[in-house]
């Protein structure tokens, strides 16, 4: 059977041009679009000012992308919450709210799985299922949106997947998310965060979005570099700063170098030094970031007394740096580690001839 089309992946002039085809009149197709994009509705059925017949053939032409939530987690310490969601085809995904101050903000994730293979990052140990559409992407912020009854103002591409890899997704769904039709959240408060793909990084440079870019960067040399992140034998240091460079120049957006602090291998003071020389005078922010352990590798966390070291012979060197405040260190915070938690708990159901994915999901739900 051919496979409906994706409606929410549309953007307005595609999704006018498509019911025009079909019969519709133009202005049918903003009133479809405010429904999914603003009111966001999870089903045609709930278009009110939609015929009936309309409605009938929009569920025979179009698939309305809505994910199914199994499960939200609510940090005691900070109130991030960490929720799973559901797939129409039974994959798993998981998406992270972060309260500041300055507002709400979603991490969301760009794949299922990941192919990148980071040694110190959940996500990947099970490599890449399926790149997510871009209706998929921004499923999760509705559904965060909706369920704490808050606007969303800040966007980070920084869940489990590495969101170039998934170029052209990405894309749309950076401009359904911006778009004024939509949510209209500012470029700025978007961030797209890369291990460094090169070719991709000149690409969306080109686009001249006014999206902050991240690198991550984790090493301030290649050797180290290598030892955590297999994208380091692809390209090297000097290519991806050449890289981040160039993004500045196309956009004038001051990057982010995010630095994950790994006891004993990358946290030393030769290391902040060797950092401080390679970032040189760029316009740029170094996130570091306390590396969370995960069971399955042996890395061990900086201790916080270290990365206040760490952050200070930077500031020696006039570098703009911060220490991310670990968010929701209670309930599995690192990528990817709710989503594994939860995908080895239905394996282990079923050795033991346990519930299936999609009953857990019910009751979950329920
Ligand atoms: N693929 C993208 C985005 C995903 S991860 C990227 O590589 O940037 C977002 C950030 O969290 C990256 O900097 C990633 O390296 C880091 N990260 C992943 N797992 C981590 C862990 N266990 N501890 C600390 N940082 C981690």
């Amino acid at each position: 059977m051919e496979q409906k089309k994706d409606i929410k992946s549309m953007s307005l002039q595609q999704l006018t041009e498509e019911l025009v085809v079909l019969g519709e009149k133009k202005f049918r197709a903003a009133q479809i679009y405010g429904w999914m994009h603003q009111k966001l509705v999870t089903d045609f059925e709930e278009m009110t000012n939609i015929s009936k017949n309309t409605r009938k053939m929009l569920r025979e032409q179009f698939e309305l992308v809505s994910l199914k939530k199994i499960d939200c987690k609510i940090s005691a310490i900070d109130g991030t919450r960490k929720y799973l969601f559901g797939l129409s085809d039974g994959h798993v995904i998981e998406s992270v709210l972060m309260k500041y101050n300055h507002g709400n903000s979603v991490c969301i994730s760009s794949q299922v799985g990941c192919r990148m293979g980071c040694r110190f990052c959940a996500s990947t140990l099970d490599g890449l299922s399926r790149n997510l559409r871009p209706s998929e992407m921004l499923d999760q912020i509705y559904q965060i949106q909706k369920d704490i009854q808050e606007r969303v103002s800040n966007v980070v591409v920084m869940g489990s997947g590495e969101p170039l890899d998934n170029y052209d997704n990405l894309l749309q769904f950076i401009h359904l998310l911006t778009d004024a039709n939509g949510l209209s959240i500012s470029q700025r408060n978007v961030t797209v965060s890369t291990c460094g793909l090169v070719p991709q990084m000149h690409r969306l440079a080109d686009e001249k979005l006014q999206i902050t870019l991240a690198l991550s960067l984790h090493a301030s040399n290649n050797d180290v570099r290598k030892t955590l992140m297999p994208i380091a034998n692809r390209y090297l240091l000097s290519e991806v700063l050449e890289a981040c460079d160039y993004y500045f120049e196309q956009t004038g957006r001051r990057m982010t170098f995010e630095y994950s602090l790994v006891k004993g291998v990358n946290d030393g003071q030769q290391q902040a030094d060797e950092l401080a020389e390679l970032i040189g005078n760029r316009n740029c922010h170094i996130n570091l970031i306390p590396v969370n352990p995960i069971k399955e590798r042996n890395f061990v966390q900086t201790d916080a007394k270290n990365v206040n070291n760490f952050k200070k012979l930077l500031e020696k060197k006039r570098i703009n740096v911060t220490i991310r405040r670990e968010m929701g260190r209670d309930i599995d915070g690192a990528c990817g580690q709710l989503r594994k938690r939860y995908m080895d708990q239905l394996k282990e159901e079923h050795s033991d001839g346990g519930v299936c994915a999609d009953r857990c999901g019910e009751e979950a739900s329920n």
